[in-house]
């Protein structure tokens, strides 16, 4: 409204009747500011939370002139979409509360970008002032997040400007750091390296598909090792399992074919902690299309609560539960009943710590029969780039299977604890906090093997290494993220990096030419020429196509007055709510880095139209899968608890935990358990309880669920407790006992 009344408006308001006045600025949760005086009573922030989120908590409430927007009394806007009604407001009478009187639009600097939290990979604005990331807004692209993103991608940024960043290179001399130059840094690594015989590199699931690329080459040509992995948190998760079947480690339905699917099964995390908007598309597949939904875990998930059925198992029991789905004569009869094509078949790691094996095995062989298409869910923004280009000990870039069998995370991290690997370089990964063993990757770390890691910040893990080296953020690069539907979509640089930061796969380059191999990278465009020379799932991937809109707009539409039949307006143009202003489109290129955009969000959409991206081709099938995987469930032991743990949307991740508006609104750590089983320990809702498993133990809150019996969930990394210390080996049991 500002951008139309200063473009088109009267220069003084005509209005002279008294206005309604209401107490200014109600902070209605920790992320949105609500100013009633300036509000329309237009509906969208309702019928967003209503009927896109499913999270009521924003009303009309009172009648007629009286009428305003509020929240329940006492229930704050506790919603993890909130931020989208922010953004659809048209009149900013719900703000930001991080960004609100930061800055003006128009003086902001502004770039595309992608998030760089979870695997469904939003499409972003990133929004800078001064060289310094204040804002970040969804851009649309109806094939991954309609125009929606989640609030942890929406302000979960702060990171980027954060004090803390690592800006110089650092070498270890005795119990301390000291600051080094690029040039020294590489040759102490390049010293150690040269002569290693065996050395283990592990990378992060937030890196982009460059640095998949970078860290792959870097592993298997130059430092000639085939133990490279990119799985921490999921690191019991088979994803190579998928290749016999739809030829990638990775998904062959988009999120597109759930809206099409007349049944979808879900075998996963909770998509609305850790794929939020994932989530969103889910609920619209079922709510607005029609789609039937059966929801398979050993806790209830907010799937449940729009779900056809809901199948309760034991934790790694889903496997029996999903081959229970495969014939027609099995249970239950009425969710086998409602299988019908199109099928989807949803599968993501669910609890960290444990193998997936079984239950990946049997979610193949019900897709396999039911010719049913796969979405495989791995965790982050950058885990599948790492699958495509061969970050993984039993693949090679390509989805071709590994010319050489390498170890996975948890062998490099065991063979490094008895002394048996030369180096261990870790890209952007915390292990001490984020692998499933914390005893187990603090032993690896303390054996003396020469460890070198690049990092944003200084973490445990980096504290722990020989050589730090500091890496460039995601607004800082051109660089691509590849999705869970292997779409790949382009982040535009905004902002410099901190010092002497560099993306890591410069950093990789400059390795590899310190240890004799020039690679010639010296642009982004070198290293996709690279690519597209070695990569044959991705030789005929044109990056300057990822900067592109869907279609050419029509030219009658940059009048803005398109109309009849040979003037219609091309629907892939029209961009969110903004699709149907009649003004305002303005022809040339979608984004141009950099560029002030003085508008609207609406305006800027439909301007800058959607970029959809480009699913790179799998390669076709082996037939190298039988359907006929012998899952054998584990069986059940007598003592303790399973320990079933997942993460929860804001977590204290080193990203979160360096962002100021989502760092303290994490919820502590708790316990949740079965009434059945809390009540023969004499423990009821609220109490306090000890949880103990690997030689750790805390003291956690007790909530009630209907969690199968003999099975607690424990949060992974919430303040109070990083679950993962309570862990060892797989498939963790845990004692519980009143506090
Ligand atoms: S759903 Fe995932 S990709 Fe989208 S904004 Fe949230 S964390 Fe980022």
């Amino acid at each position: 409204l500002q951008d139309q009344t200063f473009r088109h408006g009267p220069g003084s308001s005509r209005y002279v009747e008294p206005k309604r006045t209401f107490e200014k600025a109600l902070e209605i949760s920790d992320l949105v500011v609500l100013d009633r005086e300036r509000c329309v009573l237009c509906w969208r922030c309702v019928r967003f939370s209503d009927e896109v989120a499913g999270d009521r908590f924003i009303q009309l409430v009172d009648r007629g002139p009286g009428t305003q927007i509020l929240t329940f009394k006492d229930e704050p806007f506790d919603s993890y979409f909130s931020g989208n009604t922010i953004q659809i407001c048209p009149v900013g009478a719900l703000t930001s509360k991080p960004y609100r009187f930061v800055s003006r639009p128009w003086d902001l600097m502004s770039a595309p970008s992608v998030c760089a939290y979870c695997s469904v990979g939003c499409p972003m604005t990133n929004d800078a002032r001064s060289d310094k990331l204040v804002r970040t807004q969804a851009l649309p692209n109806e094939n991954v997040n309609d125009f929606w993103t989640c609030d942890k991608g929406r302000f979960g940024y702060h990171y980027v400007g954060s004090e803390e960043r690592l800006r110089t290179p650092l070498l270890r001399k005795g119990d301390n750091f000291e600051q080094a130059s690029w040039g020294q840094a590489l040759d102490a690594i390049a010293a150690r390296l040269r002569d290693g015989k065996r050395i283990g590199v592990i990378a992060s699931g937030h890196l982009t598909t460059e640095d998949a690329w970078a860290i792959s080459k870097l592993s298997k040509s130059v430092l000639e090792t085939p133990h490279v992995d990119a799985r921490i948190q999921d690191a019991g998760a088979p994803y190579e399992l998928a290749l016999g079947l739809s030829g990638a480690a990775g998904s062959s339905a988009t999120l597109n074919d759930l809206e099409s699917a007349r049944t979808i099964l879900w075998v996963g995390p909770d998509p609305k902690e850790t794929l939020p908007v994932l989530y969103l598309r889910l609920r619209k597949a079922v709510l607005d299309k029609g789609a039937k939904l059966i929801v398979c875990s050993p806790r209830r998930i907010s799937l449940d609560v729009f779900a056809t059925h809901a199948i309760r198992c034991e934790p790694g029991a889903e496997a029996r539960a999903v081959a229970g789905l495969m014939r027609a004569t099995a249970q239950p009869a009425e969710a086998v009943n409602d299988i019908g094509d199109p099928f989807v078949v949803a599968w993501g790691p669910a609890a960290a710590g444990r193998d997936e094996t079984p239950i990946l095995q049997a979610v193949l062989a019900l897709a396999h029969e039911r010719e049913a298409k796969l979405l495989i869910c791995p965790p982050h923004a950058g885990s599948q780039g790492m699958l495509d280009m061969g970050c993984h000990p039993l693949l090679d870039a390509g989805q071709a299977p590994a010319a050489e069998k390498g170890m996975g995370t948890r062998e490099m991290l065991e063979a490094a604890a008895a002394s048996e690997l030369d180096a261990l370089v870790i890209f952007g990964a915390d292990l001490i906090s984020d692998f499933p063993d914390a005893a187990l990757a603090k032993r690896a770390l303390e054996s003396g093997v020469f460890t070198v890691v690049i990092e944003l910040f200084a973490t445990e893990t980096a504290t722990h290494a020989d050589v730090v080296l500091p890496s460039a953020a995601y607004a800082e690069r051109e660089a691509t993220f590849t999705n869970l539907e292997r779409r790949l979509q382009k982040l535009e640089p905004l902002l410099a990096p901190p010092g002497a930061a560099l993306e890591p796969w410069r950093a990789c380059a400059s390795l590899a030419r310190s240890l004799g191999e020039d690679w010639g990278w010296i642009t982004f465009e070198d290293v996709w020429s690279d690519i597209r020379a070695n990569v044959p799932t991705h030789s005929a991937i044109e990056v300057s196509h990822l900067n592109q809109a869907s279609l050419a707009p029509h030219p009658a539409q940059e009048s803005g007055y398109a109309s009849g039949p040979d003037h219609a307006p091309a629907h892939a143009v029209v961009a969110g709510p903004g699709g149907q202003y009649p003004k305002g489109f303005r022809s040339g290129s979608p984004f141009q880095t950099g560029q002030n955009w003085p508008l609207s969000w609406e305006l800027r959409a439909f301007e800058a139209r959607q970029r959809p991206g480009i699913i790179a081709p799998a390669p076709p099938s082996n037939g190298g899968f039988d359907g006929d995987h012998p899952f054998t469930p584990r069986p059940a032991e007598a003592v303790g608890f399973a320990l079933y743990s997942g993460r929860l949307l804001y977590d204290e991740g080193t990203m979160v935990s360096k962002s100021k508006a989502l760092r303290g609104i994490a919820r502590p750590a708790f316990v949740e358990m079965n009434p059945e089983d809390a009540a023969e320990l004499g423990l009821s809702e609220g109490e306090r309880a000890i949880v103990s498993g690997s030689g750790f133990e805390a003291e956690l809150e007790v909530f009630l669920s209907d969690i199968s019996k003999g099975a607690v969930f424990v949060p992974y990394d919430q303040k109070g407790l990083k679950a993962n210390r309570l862990m060892s080996g797989l498939d963790t049991r845990v004692e519980v006992r009143k506090a």
